[in-house]
């Protein structure tokens, strides 16, 4: 059935997001439909409004959220009206060469939907019956969403949606980039740039993953303090500094892994110059697709260094955020502190402001 829906949506790019009521379409066959519990706001959305991450407007916002099964569609057998799912922004076929050799974030079909559910059509549509746009067959900022069985992960009821929401994203891929991506073993030094959602959660799979030296590198006062909360064991404030990668090396003699989460060339180049020999730089942040980086091509084979990307944190979501959730239930992982601030849908462009001044390790809308 039709359901009316107040979703975070981006009408053109480059404007604040706008708060609007929009129909939701019951789900075909092999979909569901979930009553959205909490979304958090990912640096990701807003990249989403700026053109960065050029997904065509009008978009549904959202990416990362928990809910409840309320309807599911034709050939539905593994969810039920009353299950507790997370999003995921990346659906895996299980069929395609890169799911079968076991690296589902690169599934050739999702690959070919990433603003719309997995067969290229949309069950979201505007006030004057206009199709929307999902962000990552997700568009889950909404009171409401239908998505794809491969978009949705069944997970423990007993987890408050407002943390559960957050393994959709943020702490998937910052811990997945740790334990999946880079396989950081104990012992190692590390350093994670950026401490946003994804940042922090970078840090405490470090923690996790019994890394000896963790340097957070950020140009935010407040985000080191939250990196110390968090684990790190050293923080360069790079407002204070004359280059970065050279404070950490100082710090460190050079580290084994460095993450980039902020999304930019030049902290690419930073994160790899800070590398020991041997060491691998891992890129989390999405940058613009015209961006560029450089680095001393010699220095791959002498110094046997590594350059790798990290994408929803190599997920296997299907096991992965169960993993996660059982980790966070184990007193390991740090969900609730995640939290800083939680917020109504209608103050949604307040949220995203805030994110954009700093303030929250992750903003989160919290639905009734
Ligand atoms: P966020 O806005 O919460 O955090 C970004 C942090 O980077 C902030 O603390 C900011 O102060 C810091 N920063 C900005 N410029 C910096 C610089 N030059 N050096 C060091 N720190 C700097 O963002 P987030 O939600 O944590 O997302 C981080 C990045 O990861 C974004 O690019 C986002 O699009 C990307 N992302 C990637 C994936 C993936 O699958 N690879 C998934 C989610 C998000
Ligand atoms: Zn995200």
């Amino acid at each position: 059935m039709d359901r009316k829906a107040k979703a975070v949506v981006c009408r053109e790019w480059g404007q604040p997001v706008q708060v609007e009521t929009i129909t939701v379409e019951g789900p075909r066959r092999d979909e569901i439909t979930i009553r959205i519990g909490a979304c958090g706001v990912c640096h990701s959305d807003q990249s989403a409004t700026t053109g960065k991450i050029p997904y065509p407007a009008p978009l549904v916002l959202g990416h990362e959220a928990a809910g409840v099964v309320i309807e599911v569609g034709e050939g539905v057998t593994a969810f039920k009206e009353g299950d507790h799912v997370v999003s995921s922004f990346i659906s895996m076929c299980g069929k395609c060469r890169q799911c079968v050799r076991g690296r589902p974030v690169l599934c050739e079909n999702a690959r070919k939907a990433m603003f719309t559910l997995p067969d290229g059509t949309v069950r979201t549509k505007g006030a004057d019956g206009e199709d929307l746009n999902v962000f990552g067959a997700c568009g889950v900022m909404a009171e409401y969403a239908t998505m794809h069985v491969d978009n949705c992960v069944k997970v423990d009821e007993s987890v408050p949606m407002q943390n559960a929401a957050l393994v959709g994203c943020a702490v998937m891929t910052g811990v997945g980039a740790v334990f999946n991506t880079a396989n950081v073993e104990p012992g190692s030094r590390t350093a994670v740039f950026g401490i946003g959602g994804v940042g922090l959660n970078a840090i405490q799979g470090c923690v996790t993953a019994g890394a000896e030296m963790i340097v957070a590198v950020d140009n935010n006062e407040k985000k080191l303090e939250m990196a110390r909360e968090f684990g790190a064991t050293h923080t360069v404030n790079i407002s204070e500094v004359e280059d970065g990668a050279k404070a950490v090396k100082k710090l460190t003699g050079g580290v084994d892994y460095a993450f980039e989460c902020v999304g930019a060339g030049a902290v690419v180049e930073q994160a790899y110059k800070c590398l020991g020999r041997g060491g691998t730089a891992v890129v989390v942040g999405v940058s613009d697709p015209k961006d560029r980086t450089s680095i001393t091509t010699l220095t791959l084979p002498a110094d046997e260094k590594t350059l790798k990307g990290s994408w929803l944190g190599s997920a296997r979501p299907q096991y992965d955020f169960p993993r996660i959730l059982g980790l966070y239930k184990a007193g390991k992982l740090k969900l609730d502190e995640l939290v800083t601030r939680t917020y109504h849908i209608d103050d949604a462009p307040q949220a995203f402001d805030d994110m954009l001044a700093g303030k929250n390790a992750r903003g989160v809308i919290v639905f009734d």
